[in-house]
């Protein structure tokens, strides 16, 4: 049997990781696995567009290292939980950079505490920034992609959409759902050419992991099979991968770079 397709990856080159001429936007890319993702997709020739919230220091001085290496990037403030926010962030992006192709959703927060203890407040804190606001990026840039029939949509997720620890009801909840949204997602886009996946860190060095105690730590490390934790630079290795041609035939997975957790 001979098996055609029209899928146009056909003529892509595989070998090309290249993200020149590719315009990408990364919430939370002020600091942790968001400022690794920046700097490798513009290392990879992108134009990078990025949101910080509160860290406008880091924030610049990505964007003057990255200029400074030749490349394009833009960082202004955003608050992500904010609509009126978010537009007036697309737009300004579209105007200075182009067009979105790549988006990627990894701003997060973490308030973890006991259930008795979690008030409403903390609970939409922790939705809203996780999973409401890739919603809303979603929505921004979705017409565009579909107009020109390509795009790539990352969403950062956690092991803890499956295995959570005390005290991670809202942050597991956040990220179930950005797992459930990623997968239903891109039932709706793949035929519109827009590929749509997650990408669950195991325990990467950031602000994130300073909030754990020492002897949390190195109980939550012993269980990593590589015995280590990972770096943001190992996160975006994998965003870069799915962003380009090469992951023409990827969609709707959860790939974990966590050290071979199960
Ligand atoms: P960090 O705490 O280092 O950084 C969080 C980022 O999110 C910052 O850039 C922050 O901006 C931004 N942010 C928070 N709230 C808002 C908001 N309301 N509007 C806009 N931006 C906001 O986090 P990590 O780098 O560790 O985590 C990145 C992603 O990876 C998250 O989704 C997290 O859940 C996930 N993850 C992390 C793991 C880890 O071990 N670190 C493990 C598994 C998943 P600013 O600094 O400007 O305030």
């Amino acid at each position: 049997m001979t098996v055609t397709t029209t899928d146009p990856s056909d003529r892509a080159n595989f070998s090309d990781f290249s993200l020149t001429g590719r315009v990408a936007v990364v919430t939370g890319g002020s600091r942790g696995i968001g400022a690794g993702i920046v700097d490798l997709l513009a290392e990879r020739g992108a134009a990078v567009g990025f949101a910080f919230h509160q860290q406008e220091a880091p924030a610049r001085a990505l964007e003057l290292s990255i200029r400074e290496r030749g490349g394009r990037a833009l960082a202004a403030q955003c608050d992500i939980t904010d609509d009126a926010a978010v537009h007036e962030f697309f737009t300004r992006i579209a105007a200075e950079l182009g067009t979105v192709d790549i988006l990627v959703n990894s701003a997060g927060i973490a308030r973890d505490v006991h259930v008795a203890f979690l008030d409403t407040a903390r609970w939409d804190a922790v939705l809203t920034v996780n999973l409401r606001a890739a919603y809303t990026c979603v929505r921004a840039v979705v017409r565009g992609m579909l107009l020109r029939r390509w795009g790539r949509i990352l969403n950062i997720s956690s092991p803890s959409a499956r295995m959570p620890l005390p005290g991670q009801t809202a942050y597991a909840a956040s990220k179930a759902g950005l797992e459930g949204f990623t997968r239903a997602l891109s039932r709706d886009l793949a035929p519109k050419g827009i590929l749509v996946n997650a990408v669950s860190p195991g325990l990467i060095e950031t602000d994130m992991l300073k909030s754990v105690t020492p002897e949390a730590r190195s109980s939550l490390v012993s269980a990593v099979p590589l015995g280590r934790t990972g770096t943001a630079r190992e996160v975006a290795s994998m965003v870069a991968f799915l962003a380009s041609d090469a992951a023409s035939y990827i969609t709707g997975q959860v790939i974990g770079v966590d050290g071979g957790l199960l």
